[in-house]
């Protein structure tokens, strides 16, 4: 029998042992920390076995095979252990792709707006009646989700760390939404490592399968040449008209694909600002390479419903709109988040900073934002930044008085936008209790 071990026992971790054990490997689960008491409970009753709180290296030294979870880094002393014996080690996504029989895979990477292109593709796919489901960051994981449903299509959420460690991962169609420093603390600080790993998604491909990218994104195309692409390329882009791919003129969305066309008014889109329309052309790109039918596409892109913590509207009070944008997490969100404002901004900014840029936000803020309001412990560099252009700085440690001091600076017509470019974990447990917290202060005004 196969020796698989798996490192880490979160939501992938366990699918990739539940579908592991189904296809007859023996199964060993390893995590450092503590597992989940739904977590335990579900490998008990799959007769699985499993250690928590360290790592006991001569079982884990002894497998065949190794599947890493993506929280794990590479520094981890278990993992340069491992790396030394030359254990084969692949990730949960590259392990799921051994069992998808002949289903297809959409897999969507990026460094913002991977979930947004994921939920919506789902979403058309879904309205036009097809077998599928989305995996990887929302709900199941891949793995899970084959062990318990398979499906047809399976549109897969993919982060960079998820494809450092595949070999024949072939999707279907391979998007990358767009690449912004983010997470180079994995990447020894070197960005050329992060975009080579997003790449990746597209390394198995053949001109039976398709890329979408995005031709405005500078760092995907200033990379680009050292990739070779066997694919068959469906770009999008707002600056210049396609013969294949998508493109934006004039307020319309233009779809090539082969020899058909199709035609969509932004206006149209469920989902507002411009970065949703990339999004959104994206994910009907992808639909359209996998023939779904036209007008199916077009409903579905007008039923969508934006996804919670993702420029989400919560409430107009005396005539100020609130925003929850507290996904946003870099500058490069919080950047396409004001840029899809119409009215002047309060805007709720700060956290734990992951190595801000703060300078590439200038020009936006003069444009407009009249007020910041800081929530987070050190907002120094903030100051920093923005008290030459900004004349109304101030400084905040909860969610309940950020509301409260934007509400006040705010006047009717105007709007209070969440959108922190920063990690939240200084003052919440993560961008959801952020964002509750920051609903839930609204809702007490
Ligand atoms: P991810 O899953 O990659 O983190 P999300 O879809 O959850 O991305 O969106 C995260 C944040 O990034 C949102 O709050 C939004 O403001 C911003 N965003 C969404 N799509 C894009 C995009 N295509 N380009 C830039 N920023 C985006």
């Amino acid at each position: 029998m196969q020796k698989i071990v798996i490192l880490g026992a979160g939501e992938s971790g366990i699918g990739a042992a539940l579908l592991a054990s189904q296809k007859g490997y023996d199964v060993f689960v390893s995590d450092g920390g503590s597992i989940g008491e739904r977590f335990k409970a579900e490998l008990n009753n799959h007769s699985i076995s499993f250690e928590e709180n360290g790592h006991s290296e001569s079982k884990i030294l002894s497998a065949d095979e190794i599947i890493k979870s993506p929280g794990i880094p590479e520094k981890a002393p278990i993992m340069k252990k491992v790396r030394n014996t030359g254990i084969p080690v692949i990730s949960e996504i590259e392990f799921s792709f051994r069992y998808i029989g002949n289903s297809k895979v959409i897999a969507i990477t990026g460094s913002n707006g991977k979930t947004t292109t994921t939920a919506l593709t789902y979403h058309i796919f879904k309205h036009s009646g097809e077998s599928c489901a989305m995996v990887g960051n929302i709900g199941y994981s891949f793995a899970r989700q084959i062990a318990i449903e398979p499906k047809d299509i399976y549109v897969v959420e993919i982060s960079s760390f998820q494809l450092d460690d595949i070999q024949s991962f072939r999707p279907k169609v391979a998007v990358i939404t767009n690449i912004t420093e983010d997470h180079l603390d994995r990447y020894d600080y070197k960005i050329e490592n992060y975009i080579a790993s997003k790449f990746k998604i597209i390394q198995n491909q053949t001109d039976e399968d398709v890329f979408i990218y995005n031709l405005d994104d500078s760092v995907t195309m200033n990379s680009i040449s050292n990739y070779p692409i066997k694919s068959t390329q469906a770009p999008i882009t707002m600056s210049r008209e396609l013969s294949q791919g998508a493109y934006l003129t004039n307020a319309q969305m233009h779809l090539k694909w082969k020899e058909e066309e199709m035609k969509m008014s932004i206006e149209d889109f469920a989902i507002k600002g411009k970065h949703n329309q990339y999004n959104s052309m994206a994910a009907s790109m992808a639909a359209t390479a996998l023939d779904i039918r036209k007008e199916k596409i077009r409903e579905a892109l007008q039923t969508f419903q934006s996804l919670e913590h993702r420029m989400e509207f919560v409430a107009t009070i005396k005539g100020v709109d609130f925003v929850n944008d507290s996904k946003a997490t870099n500058i490069n969100s919080t950047w396409f988040a004001l840029e899809s404002m119409t009215k002047p901004v309060i805007l709720i900014l700060g956290g734990v900073d992951k190595g801000n840029d703060y300078n590439l936000l200038k020009e936006m803020m003069m444009e407009k934002v009249k007020a910041i309001v800081c929530l987070g412990i050190d907002n120094s560099k903030i100051h920093e930044a923005f008290k030459e252009i900004i004349p109304l700085i101030v400084d905040t440690e909860s969610a309940e008085e950020a509301v409260k001091s934007a509400y006040h600076f705010a006047n009717k017509g105007e709007v209070v936008l969440l959108s922190p470019a920063c990690a939240s974990f200084d003052l919440f447990k993560n961008y959801e209790d952020r964002g509750s917290q920051f609903k839930q202060a609204v809702r007490d005004l």
